[in-house]
């Protein structure tokens, strides 16, 4: 299960690991425009989290190369960034990164983790692709509004459910929130529909919630890298995260970017 954090100095380290991947979320959120390559973001980004002195969380985790997973158009998550991905006029990109604060803990590593992730318009973008984005950032949105101690994974599931249905957006159901423990993803997966699922919330809890919706189908697959999942329709996929602190009265969003209204 998630780790449940209770004391304050535990407190203190996630909302760091969280609040510094906000601020590089957004620092790289604002570098994106045509002509800028994935390859770029995904240094930046490295570079701002190891000079704040603390670690890309996906850099090597199972395998993965990079810092962000850079995810564009019909690529739904964990797109890898390359030089000779160019971004142009009318892309999305789906940026998501994860931030590591490591602790030793009776001589091993302890992390703490905030893992946050945005899909942004590349330029101009077509008014259904808007749309697209405004729904899933809404569903997030709705989804953090409910949280707190009791809330059912079947509710959360449902306000993200019920978000992609009002849009009659194609709903991803491979993939889903989770809970964030020391060595990243933990128990409970997090669907992002409903599932009847009485598992509830707990105080203390750190989870991610991360709905992807697409402008087709729910269908997606994984490319021969082995690691891109793209819709199998090609249509375009948006796919917003926040790391959560659950507590006795609400939710703390601890990946909240500096410029972001959650809301
Ligand atoms: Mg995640």
């Amino acid at each position: 299960m998630s780790m449940i954090l209770t004391e304050e100095k535990d407190l203190e380290r996630i909302r760091l690991a969280g609040s510094l991947a906000g601020q590089v979320l957004q620092l790289i959120f604002e570098a994106v425009q045509p002509g800028i390559t994935t390859w770029e973001l995904d240094e930046m980004a490295e570079k701002a989290i190891r000079d704040a002195g603390h670690i890309p969380t996906f850099k090597g985790y199972r395998g993965f190369p990079a810092t962000v997973c850079t995810s564009v158009n019909e690529e739904v998550v964990h797109g890898i960034p390359n030089k000779k991905k160019v971004l142009k006029d009318g892309d999305i990109v789906s940026l998501d990164l994860g931030v590591s604060v490591r602790e030793t803990v009776n001589g091993k590593p302890f992390n703490y983790i905030g893992d946050t992730a945005v899909t942004v318009a590349v330029g101009q973008v077509s008014p259904a692709i808007v749309k697209l984005l405004e729904a899933t950032q809404k569903s997030l949105y709705d989804a953090i509004k409910i949280c707190k101690a009791g809330t059912t994974l079947d509710e959360i599931g449902g306000a993200v459910e019920d978000v992609a249905k009002t849009g009659a957006y194609g709903l991803v159901r491979e993939y889903g929130g989770h809970g964030i423990g020391p060595d990243y993803h933990e128990d409970p997966f997090i669907c992002n529909y409903r599932t009847g699922s009485k598992t509830k919330l707990k105080p203390g809890m750190v989870i991610a919630i991360e709905p992807m919706f697409n402008l087709g189908g729910d269908g997606v697959r994984i490319k021969p890298d082995g690691w891109t999942v793209v819709t199998r329709d090609y249509r375009p996929s948006a796919h917003f995260e926040h790391s959560l602190l659950i507590t006795q009265e609400g939710v703390e969003v601890l990946t909240k970017r500096p410029k972001e209204v959650v809301g």
